[in-house]
């Protein structure tokens, strides 16, 4: 049986309460064996500690589920809302759980307001923050970047950032997927490279393996969001941990290699990079 991870899941956010378990049933059952619980709003940290606590119950009490890890971070997106007492029950929620990896943290100039001075000020500053706390408590950071991938590598650069992680749900060209990887990071595909219009992004994966090799790929839903193409008619717009066998199967017609060796170094190449207890 074929068994992969689930990178980057929002899968503790509400609208999964009304069928977490039968979700949790579904992603087991096609073959995911773990997932990321990420972060993005300090407010929500506990809920992400609620839903991996419901995860282990279903599991204790001997449903199939996937295991739940964390991974605590402030994401640039919600700039406008981190404070500096953010960043201090950041790192409590790290001393006091176990976080795989602090994310997502990053850089996103997609809209105006978030190219404002001020705006992006704070988006460096507060990732350059996290990253010291990564360095801190030795842990890989799980990246969001959206149209500011030069000064991402910059700023990873210049704090001699050597933990390693993933570039969440890539977007970028084949050099800067090339450069992440030379920084020891991994690239993230979601349901993206199931819409046969993404020409920009299944030529880098396909171009960055022929060069890299399939070393430097790992793959996400980045549930709710993200939902592959495939599904759309059949269960509507909202994404799920089970899924991700589509965005499997769609790399593997892409990339022309045979399912289960991807699905092994996936499976590989995730251990590698997150702390997981597997
Ligand atoms: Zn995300």
């Amino acid at each position: 049986m074929l068994k992969i991870i689930d990178t980057h899941t929002h899968f503790d956010v509400p609208e999964f309460d009304i069928d977490r378990a039968e979700q949790c049933t579904l992603a087991y059952d096609n073959g995911i064996r773990h997932l990321i619980l990420i972060g993005f709003l300090a407010k929500l940290f506990n809920q992400m500690v609620n839903c991996q606590n419901q995860i282990q119950k279903f599991i204790a009490n001997k449903q199939k589920s996937p295991t739940a890890h964390l991974a605590f971070g402030l994401h640039p997106f919600y700039i406008t809302q981190h404070t500096d007492n953010d960043l201090i029950l950041l790192e409590n929620f790290i001393k006091n759980h176990k976080s795989v990896a602090i994310g997502e943290i990053g850089l996103d100039t997609f809209t105006d307001e978030m190219k404002t001075a001020k705006n992006y000020a704070k988006q460096q500053d507060f990732f350059i923050k996290q990253l010291d706390l990564a360095k801190n408590y030795n842990l890989p950071a799980l990246l969001h970047i959206r149209k500011a991938h030069g000064d991402t590598l910059k700023i990873l650069k210049n704090q001699k950032f050597n933990n390693g992680g993933i570039a969440h749900s890539f977007s970028g060209g084949i050099q800067e997927a090339k450069a992440f990887v030379n920084l020891g990071f991994k690239i993230g595909i979601t349901g993206q490279v199931t819409n046969p219009n993404a020409k920009k992004l299944r030529n880098t994966i396909v171009e960055l393996v022929k060069t890299v090799g399939l070393e430097s790929l790992v793959i996400e839903t980045d549930c709710p969001d993200f939902t592959p193409v495939c599904c759309h008619e059949s269960h509507g717009r909202r994404n799920t941990p089970a899924n991700l066998i589509f965005v499997l199967d769609e790399l593997a017609v892409l990339l022309n290699v045979e399912k289960a060796k991807l699905a092994e170094q996936l499976w590989q190449n995730s251990l590698s990079v997150l702390d997981l207890d597997v």
